[in-house]
């Protein structure tokens, strides 16, 4: 029987690690077969992350706060969590290869994944033209014409990093003002290879095998066009990743998993959740930090009173 299990291992999984690592708790932390480090491994330079003073790429900051989880002795397994049973008093977590552990309690830090469009071609298309990830796929589109849809800040990041390949990147967002940061906002309207297109929405995917173009409609009047395009980058948000605890926990009206004021405690004794997975406002990699903390302590307390 295990003291801890954390599932996930974005910057609140690792910290979480850290944390309950350190307190002597022995933590096992699954960390998933193919996305070990979540959102930052798509991501090229961070810049705002507190202790770095002139940035890092993504992949490094992951690879430091495993390293550190590790020094303490957390035990990391590249596997998928396939089902988990948190009702009783021991929680059972099973894993993709068979394998079926129990533990005291679980620390949920799923994270979020990223939103599609909902397009009936979406799928068809994606590694084809599309993609969500513009770290992973950029270099397929030297001297070609892309564009990247949405207005928040990994839109901003990923049209200005596309400039790197891309002779073209068309910033495609459905309003006429962007949600985005305001320097991520000024770094991509100084770009010279940006040019954004306002209060349009992608309507339709065309192309035979690959993407060769998009029609776009006016958010305003309604008005349709065709245009040409190699490729298309969607960056229009994400959504927690609640579908293993759904059925088992409270949600929040969106979705997120609900947890008790400022604590990390889910509707469920000894299941503590943190990161994305109950954080529809601030998203950024120091408060899923500081939420994997805050959910080490309270799974810390809780086995100090059982
Ligand atoms: P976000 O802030 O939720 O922005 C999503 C954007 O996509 C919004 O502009 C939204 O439009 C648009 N959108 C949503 N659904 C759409 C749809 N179906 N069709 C067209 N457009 C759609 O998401 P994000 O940009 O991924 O950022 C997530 C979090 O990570 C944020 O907290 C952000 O600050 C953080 N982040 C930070 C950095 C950084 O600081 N370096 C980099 C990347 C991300 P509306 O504006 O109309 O709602």
């Amino acid at each position: 029987m295990r003291e801890v299990i954390i599932i996930g291992s974005g910057p609140a999984g690792f910290t979480a690690g850290i944390y309950t690592a350190r307190a002597g708790l022995k933590p096992l932390l699954i960390a998933s077969s193919v996305e070990i480090g979540g959102e930052l491994m798509k991501t090229t330079e961070v810049e705002n992350f507190p202790g770095f003073p002139d940035g890092l790429q993504g992949p490094e900051l992951m690879a430091n706060f495993q390293a550190q989880a590790e020094r303490f002795g957390t035990e990391i397994m590249y596997e998928d969590v396939v089902e988990v049973d948190l009702k009783g008093e021991i929680k059972i977590v099973k894993t993709g290869n068979g394998e079926t552990f129990e533990a005291k309690t679980v620390i949920l830090a799923t994270g979020a994944a990223y939103r599609e469009l909902g397009l009936p071609r979406e799928k068809e298309l994606s590694g084809h033209g599309v993609s969500w990830c513009a770290t992973c796929d950029g270099f397929f589109f030297r001297e070609k014409t892309i564009a990247v849809v949405g207005g928040g800040d990994s839109a901003m990041e990923e049209a200005n990093f596309l400039t790197r390949f891309a002779s073209k990147v068309y910033l495609i967002h459905r309003r006429d003002t962007f949600k985005a940061s305001k320097i991520m906002q000024d770094r991509a309207m100084a770009n010279p290879k940006i040019e954004v297109i306002w209060n349009s929405e992608i309507a339709e995917l065309k192309g035979a095998t690959n993407l060769e173009a998009v029609t776009l409609r006016n958010t305003v009047d309604g008005s349709t066009k065709d245009m040409d395009l190699d490729g298309l980058f969607i960056a229009v948000g994400n959504d927690p990743r609640v579908w293993l605890v759904e059925n088992q926990l409270e949600l929040t009206a969106e979705k997120f998993i609900k947890v008790e004021g400022r604590s990390s405690k889910t509707t469920l004794p000894g299941v503590f959740a943190c990161g994305d997975v109950i954080d529809p406002t601030y998203r950024q990699a120091i408060t899923a930090a500081g939420s994997g903390c805050v959910a080490a302590l309270d799974a810390e307390h809780y086995l100090m009173n059982h």
